[in-house]
């Protein structure tokens, strides 16, 4: 596909532009952080770091109404009772400006959990299928950034319509706008294409820009994760810093908790999905008062699990241009680094993994 040019000073106009066909999520500095809003005209979106929330409320909003719902007693026969039903599809089309790769990747692995086990979630089904990604490739990793130990890349395609590559010129600052798919190429098909100096100026940035370091060998974590699943106390080692505050779970773009509830006002009402956390203690706490996951340990072993462990045993046959790793397995990580920069007492999903093959490799060393 062509790749083209969009100035820095015509951003504003081109979201705007979007905006008469999409509702545009954009990212716009709040404080110290950089959080996704609707567009406006007076917004100006900020594409200079990554937001600090990630893209998944594009496609599994934090709150969102299922469906509403209206009783109507048949006053022939009062012991029946008709129920109405509305549903809140189709989601408006949007279009979110502004994740990063890492964020895009997310899209793909929520598609895992929501359409590809076998029961398709019709309303995340939707918003997929309605939902454009206008990302931003990274042009130097911050020091909490790991996509490439879990398959990405500073300009990783996977997930997003349209990847934005930063480029200064003397002449004008700007973006080469590469589309990735057919809904990504008639977004840019008014802007012009990207001379051959441009690209030239791109390759040459990105020739330039410092290699990361080297990724860990990830190939054997999800066995050596089971073979310290029944360590506890390494555990308790690990998420004794832990505040249960879920923070990691809810910035993640790939965690996909929701809890279900019903707002009742006499007769009528509504159907609420939200995000939930596995990382609190009420997120697996039974009818009966037996809590499975009873400690911070437990809860911590399950986060770490699913990403590293559960998910790459349940899709072994990842594609690869899912964003597999160095190592071969596709995780339910994209190392977005979020959980990291968030985390009030610092706990960083990296040190974990890390002491989960030491430990692992310790425990097998002992037995020989
Ligand atoms: S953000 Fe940190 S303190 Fe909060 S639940 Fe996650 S690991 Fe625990
Ligand atoms: S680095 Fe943390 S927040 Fe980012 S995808 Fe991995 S687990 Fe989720």
């Amino acid at each position: 596909m062509v790749a083209r040019f969009l100035k820095e000073t015509d951003l504003a106009a081109i979201t705007a532009a979007w905006a008469r066909d999409y509702r545009v999520l954009a990212p716009v500095r709040e404080g110290s952080s950089i959080v996704y809003r609707v567009f406006s005209q007076d917004m100006h979106p900020f594409l200079g770091r990554p937001p600090t929330s990630s893209a998944k409320e594009a496609l599994l909003p934090q709150t969102e109404n299922l469906f509403t719902y209206k009783y109507r007693k048949d006053q022939d026969d009062l012991t029946r009772t008709e129920v109405f039903l509305s549903e809140a599809l189709p989601p408006e089309p949007t279009l979110i400006l502004g994740p990063r790769p890492c964020d895009a990747r997310g899209r793909h692995l929520l598609d895992r959990v929501f359409l590809e086990r076998g029961v398709i979630d019709p309303q995340y089904k939707a918003h997929r299928a309605a939902t454009l990604f206008v990302s931003v490739a990274c042009t130097s990793m911050q020091n909490t950034c790991f996509c490439h130990w879990t398959g990405g890349a500073m300009d990783d395609e996977t997930g997003s319509d349209v990847l934005l590559h930063p480029l200064a010129l003397e002449s004008a600052s700007g973006f080469v706008a590469k589309a990735v798919t057919p809904a990504g190429e008639k977004l840019l098909a008014n802007l012009p294409e990207a001379t051959s100096e441009m690209l030239a100026k791109l390759d040459e940035r990105k020739a330039q820009a410092p290699a990361p370091d080297n990724a860990p060998a990830l190939a054997g974590i999800a066995e050596s994760f089971l073979a310290v699943f029944d360590d506890l106390d390494f555990w308790t080692d690990q998420s004794a810093r832990c505040l249960s505050c879920g923070v990691c779970t809810y910035l993640c773009p790939t965690c996909s908790c929701f809890n279900i509830t019903d707002e009742n006002h006499g007769m009528s009402g509504r159907r609420l999905r939200t995000w939930d956390t596995c990382m609190s203690a009420l997120y697996t706490l039974e009818g009966s008062g037996h809590n499975p996951r009873i400690s911070r340990a437990h809860r911590l072993r399950n986060r770490v699990g699913h990403k590293f462990s559960y998910h790459p045993r349940e899709f072994p046959e990842a594609a690869p241009s899912s964003g597999q790793s160095p190592s071969g397995l596709e995780f339910s990580c994209t190392g977005c680094g979020r959980c990291i920069r968030s985390c009030p007492v610092a706990v960083d999903i990296r040190q974990i993994v890390l002491d989960v093959l030491a430990k692992a490799k310790e425990t097998a060393e002992a037995k020989e």
